[in-house]
């Protein structure tokens, strides 16, 4: 083990992921050890099961990242180990009692879809963004042995953020490959969502009515000007009428380079069961009075589709022994990320924002400029870089675990004897799940076929 010689400050990290590995690094630069518990085998969260994979660039830049973090002599990457599973919090706490805990475990479990009893068509009829997303992160890996999802034609999504969109231009990019292979036109996805679906077909002489396809339709509570892609703190009157020209000029772009549909105003309100499969979502228009979405007694209509993705959003999976609020942790104070009612344990990422994808975060909305949206959705008028946006976030979780560290590490000193069982703890858990002590040869043995490791 590269340890200090003498430890005196113990620190659990839950999540090895941006927020994780980045303050895993801080805490051991400052002479802590940083034990990090993962639940996966490799570290990446919404990196690697997230970002959709045409990000493949940007994908690569992260993995070195979180690699070079997690690679910090003092850290010690403990994976296939999950804090509510494999260990209790209790046993972080009582038995091991480290020094603080930093909770990075990040936002997975989808918010349900308002509609009742829906969550019994998982599966068959529905899918949730968090499972599809990983489906199609790495369904074509070698090895891959998860569910299948079959990507029909007139499948809907019902969101709005900018997770939604992703989503419907992955399902019309599935679509899409599927129809030009059966005329001989091979196209991985990746180069597809680069060049974009109408391009590709122009240049084969194609329209969507030549392949009988008519695509995936987003389905949004608001309208158009209203989603959140593009967002600022507090903006005044003159300042949000730019914004909403801003989501309708992107929005449209997205629509006509991935020939997505968009249906705004409407929300889901019934299941159309058929078999007891779902067949399709009753809607019922809404209209936005005072700035809040208000139904429209009398006016729902039915929308068949054999596959709904929903997309409304991502929340942290709670954990036996932690606060909670709602759906969110309760924090004592969101500023520090210090959760209520438990000594020396702080919030820290997404799971501190409740929010699963960084581009819908409060926080980080000053640094989310619109040229980086625009990068990211696929439509850039602009080349402004996402590293931007990538080093501020780094540098946030850092300044946020910096800030925390004070009060995380004062007082909390171990004693020779109890530094040396934590340890003895950690080695024992790495002869359980296999891992040798080395995280960069852990990884080389864990490549994901495709984008690597490192
Ligand atoms: C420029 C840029 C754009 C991005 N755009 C998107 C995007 O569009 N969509 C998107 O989804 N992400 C996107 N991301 C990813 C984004 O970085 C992360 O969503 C964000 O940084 C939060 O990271 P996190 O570490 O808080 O959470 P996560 O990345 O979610 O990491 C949490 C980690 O904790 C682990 N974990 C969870 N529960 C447990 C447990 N109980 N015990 C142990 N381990 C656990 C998970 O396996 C995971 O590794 C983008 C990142 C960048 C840099």
């Amino acid at each position: 083990m590269k340890v200090p010689s003498e430890p005196t400050h113990v620190v659990g990290i839950c999540g090895g992921a941006v927020a994780g590995s980045e303050s895993a690094r801080l805490f051991a630069e400052e002479g802590a050890i940083a034990v990090v518990f993962e639940q996966n085998a490799r570290p990446y969260g919404k990196i690697e099961d997230g970002l959709p994979r045409w990000h493949d660039k940007l994908r690569r830049k992260e993995y070195a990242k979180i690699d070079e973090n997690l690679s910090t002599p003092g850290v010690l990457y403990v994976p296939g180990t999950r804090l509510g599973g494999d260990v209790d919090f209790a046993q972080l706490t009582d038995d091991l009692g480290l020094s603080a805990i930093i909770l990075a475990t990040g936002a997975w479990r989808d918010r349900s879809l308002p509609v009742p009893e829906i969550d019994r068509f998982i599966d068959r009829g529905l899918v949730y963004q968090n499972a599809f997303v990983h489906w199609f992160n790495h369904y074509e890996e070698q090895g891959y042995d998860g569910p299948s999802i079959d990507v029909p034609d007139g499948a809907i999504v019902v969101g709005g953020g900018l997770a939604s969109i992703d989503v419907v231009k992955i399902l019309n990019i599935e679509l899409y490959r599927r129809e030009l292979s059966k005329r001989g036109i091979e196209v991985d996805a990746v180069t597809l969502e680069h060049a974009g679906i109408e391009a590709t077909l122009a240049k084969h002489s194609l329209t969507p009515s030549d392949l009988g396809v008519r695509g995936a339709t987003l389905y949004y509570r608001r309208a158009m000007a209203d989603m959140p892609v593009a967002t600022a703190p507090n903006p005044t009157p003159a300042q949000l009428e730019k914004l909403r020209t801003a989501r309708v000029r992107i929005m449209d772009k997205v629509m006509r380079k991935y020939l997505v549909r968009f249906e705004p105003c409407c929300a889901p309100v019934a299941p159309m069961v058929e078999e007891d499969r779902l067949v399709g979502l009753v809607f019922r228009r809404t209209e936005i009075v005072e700035g809040r979405v208000r139904e429209i007694e009398g006016s729902d209509f039915e929308v068949p589709a054999p596959l709904t993705v929903s997309s409304i959003g991502s929340l942290p999976v709670p954990i036996e022994g932690l606060p909670t609020r709602g759906d969110l942790y309760e924090f004592e104070s969101v500023e520090t990320g210090a959760l209520l009612g438990v000594d020396r344990v702080f919030g820290l990422g997404n799971v501190l924002t409740g929010k699963g994808n960084i581009r819908d975060s409060r926080i980080n909305a000053s640094v989310v400029a619109e040229g980086i949206i625009e990068n990211l959705l696929g439509v850039p008028d602009v080349e402004q870089s996402v590293d931007e946006m990538s080093a501020a976030l780094h540098e946030e979780f850092r300044a946020r675990a910096r800030g925390v560290m004070e009060q995380a590490l004062e007082g909390a000193e171990l004693t020779p004897e109890k530094a040396a069982r934590v340890l003895a703890w950690v080695e024992a858990r790495w002869a359980d799940v296999g891992y040798g002590g080395d995280y960069r040869a852990w990884i080389e043995d864990h490549r994901s076929d495709g984008s690597g490791g490192a």
